[in-house]
């Protein structure tokens, strides 16, 4: 990869974004605390950003007047949101600094490309073949097995584009109804716990990685993030590492998080595997808004700013918990929680799954009571 544009904000100067949602929002929170300014770029009109920033851009994606605009009134442009078209990213990165750099969407936006790339790093992701017909997903059970999880190589998140496949199902009628004509199969990971690891780099090679954060899902979406993960430390390590190798590979400037199983070993001993890099900010680090001293979103905003990044130090046990659909309807039960901080992102309707608000929880819980 080139080397990353040198940027240097000054109090004051603007950042753009690329996505409105509670990401950007947070995101534009934290440049605030900076004495910087965002303007946030979404098709949505409902975006939870636009409530936080006093400028805002609401066109598609594809609106190249918009997108000049919106370049000519910023210093820098980030995304919150990873599948921006790569003609509308180009557009703007002739105008104006992307940071992380727009080629590393190319690599993360198609989870083929980003396995190989994992890969060609050494580094261990679950078994997995490139599958593009009935005939293909066929002969890719055959080489890795089942049970496999089926996924679309683009435009997945929270478990959509995907199906596990178990010994006995139709590969045909599944293949059908994921609907695709591009996907891959991954050989599915018995994994002891889901973890992963916030990192932040800067122009100039300095990398900080978050304690090791432990993920649980619930319908594929996640519900409740812990750190530190209760890991031994030569994992944890080894999982800072990774994520290092990773970020130092793609010269990236910014935060990314990179997913990742941990699997138990014959020998007792568990290895890592990973399963998905976020090449931005990432709800298993909201716990960094209250639980360190400084966030994932304010690492993210000094990366891009070109300012020193922070040495983030966890201010003790933190639990995240997510409010999904209308779990957010208890948020005021939630205020009324000893050490709980409720964070809601202003959003219209509490449809199923939608991520409304989130908990953190700093210190040793209290005993559940109901
Ligand atoms: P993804 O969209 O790839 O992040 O997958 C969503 C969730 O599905 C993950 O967090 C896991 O809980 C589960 N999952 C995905 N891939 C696999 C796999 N190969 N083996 C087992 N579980 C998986």
């Amino acid at each position: 990869m080139t080397a990353p544009t040198q940027v240097k904000l000054k109090p004051g100067d603007t950042i753009g974004i690329l996505g409105g949602g509670q990401l950007g929002r947070m995101l534009a929170m934290a440049a605030s605390r900076l004495g910087l300014r965002c303007q946030v770029f979404s098709p949505d009109p409902d975006s939870p950003a636009f409530d936080v920033v006093l400028n805002a851009t609401c066109a598609e994606y594809a609106d190249v007047e918009a997108l000049e605009l919106f370049a000519n009134d910023v210093d820098v442009i980030t995304y919150e949101f990873e599948n921006v078209p790569a003609a509308s990213a180009m557009i703007l990165a002739a105008r104006r600094p992307v940071l992380p750099d727009r080629k590393i969407l190319e690599t993360t936006q198609d989870r083929l490309v980003e396995k190989d790339f994992v890969t060609r790093l050494g580094i261990g992701t679950a078994d997995y073949a490139e599958v593009s017909s009935g005939a293909g997903l066929r002969a890719a059970i055959a080489r890795i097995g089942l049970p496999a999880v089926l996924k679309t190589r683009r435009f997945g998140y929270d478990g959509k584009g995907q199906a596990i496949i178990r010994a006995g199902d139709d590969p045909d009628r599944i293949w059908k109804e994921l609907g695709t004509k591009s996907a891959i199969l991954e050989a599915f990971v018995p994994f002891a716990c889901e973890i992963s690891v916030i990192a932040a780099r800067s122009a100039d090679g300095q990398v900080e990685c978050f304690d090791v954060t432990e993920n649980e899902h619930s319908d594929h979406i996640l519900k409740i993030s812990r750190a530190p993960a209760a890991i031994p430390e030569a994992l944890a390590e080894q999982a800072r590492a990774i994520a290092q190798k990773i970020a130092n590979a793609l010269n990236y400037v910014g935060v990314l998080a990179v997913e990742m199983f941990v699997v138990p070993q014959a020998d007792g001993e568990a290895k890592v595997l990973v399963n998905e890099i976020a090449p931005r900010v990432h709800n298993s680090g909201h716990w960094t808004l209250d639980g360190a001293s400084i966030s994932q979103f304010e690492q993210h905003i000094r990366a891009i700013a070109g300012w020193p990044l922070g040495k983030p130090v966890r201010h003790g046990p933190v639990t995240m918990t997510n409010l999904i659909g209308n779990e957010v309807d208890s948020y005021a039960e939630w205020l009324t929680v000893p050490g709980a901080t409720v964070h809601l992102y202003g959003k219209g309707p509490a449809r199923p799954g939608r991520k409304m608000g989130h908990v953190t929880q700093v210190g040793a819980l209290p005993p559940k009571t109901a």
